[in-house]
């Protein structure tokens, strides 16, 4: 197996604060990981660092065998890394192929047909085809959830990073959402899901990962994650 993402003893501080201590995460091509650890943990810090939102202060990041962690995001993003946000940020003024078209020009420099026509092939993927003309502001939250993946979708990723993307979903929406990510897996895009709805992470993911004040504190299958007392902690630490 070769990893397509390597994070080697990344720390990040915040002031005084130390959000990521000594992190080591190996993820492999094509692989569902889930990113699960309760508030405050570090897991979008832990994202931001990948995606180069903020550079981390020791430790080595290399996707793809490159080193990445002092390129700027818009470099990571061309070299394949996606990412979408915990909370939205659509340009609200414009439609929703406006809104995807902004990644693609920014990728490859251009909006013209062909980009207008992979743009509309991610909105039919993602079942907002029909929305593509609609203003952003008028969609729901979890059309709202698949614009953002599909603008992730349109730098043409190769590892995709989605930040909490069933936050404020119920029932069949977190059906939808998962069943977009397992489509884009198939696809042979590697996906790191950052989730609290668990049972879409013990549903999707092959491996998961459980953060905790900063460290990773266990990984395993789903199952052994759910049953780990140290995870349990955490979680009821969380809730105290
Ligand atoms: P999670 O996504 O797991 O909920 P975060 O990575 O957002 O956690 O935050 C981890 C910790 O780092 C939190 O205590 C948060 O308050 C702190 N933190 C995150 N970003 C900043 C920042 N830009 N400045 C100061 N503290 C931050
Ligand atoms: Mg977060």
């Amino acid at each position: 197996m070769e990893a397509i993402l390597e994070v080697n003893n990344v720390s990040k501080h915040f002031g005084g604060f130390t959000a990521l201590n000594g992190v080591n995460l190996h993820v492999q091509r094509g692989e569902r990981l889930g990113l699960i650890g309760p508030n405050g943990s570090g897991k979008t810090t832990m994202i931001n660092c990948i995606s180069g939102a903020l550079i981390n202060d020791s430790g080595d990041i290399r996707f793809d065998g490159r080193h990445i962690h002092t390129l700027p995001a818009y470099q990571r993003t061309k070299l394949g890394i996606a990412r979408s946000f915990q909370i939205p940020r659509p340009f609200g003024s414009m439609t929703v192929l406006e809104n995807l078209l902004v990644p693609f020009a920014y990728v490859g420099g251009a909006d013209g047909p062909k980009e207008r026509r992979e743009a509309m092939d991610i909105l039919e993927r993602m079942g907002l085809a029909a929305k593509a003309e609609v203003s952003s502001k008028q969609l729901s939250q979890v059309e709202l959830r698949k614009m953002e993946l599909a603008r992730a979708m349109a730098a043409k990723p190769q590892l995709l990073i989605s930040d909490e993307a069933m936050a404020g979903l119920a029932g069949a929406e977190i059906d939808e959402v998962l069943q977009i990510l397992f489509d884009l897996n198939a696809m042979g895009i590697t996906i790191i899901m950052i989730e609290h709805i668990m049972q879409a992470v013990m549903k999707f993911s092959q491996r998961v990962v459980c953060l905790d004040a900063g460290k990773i504190i266990c990984e395993g299958t789903p199952e052994s994650i759910f049953k780990n007392p140290d995870v349990q902690r955490a979680y009821l630490g969380d809730e105290a």
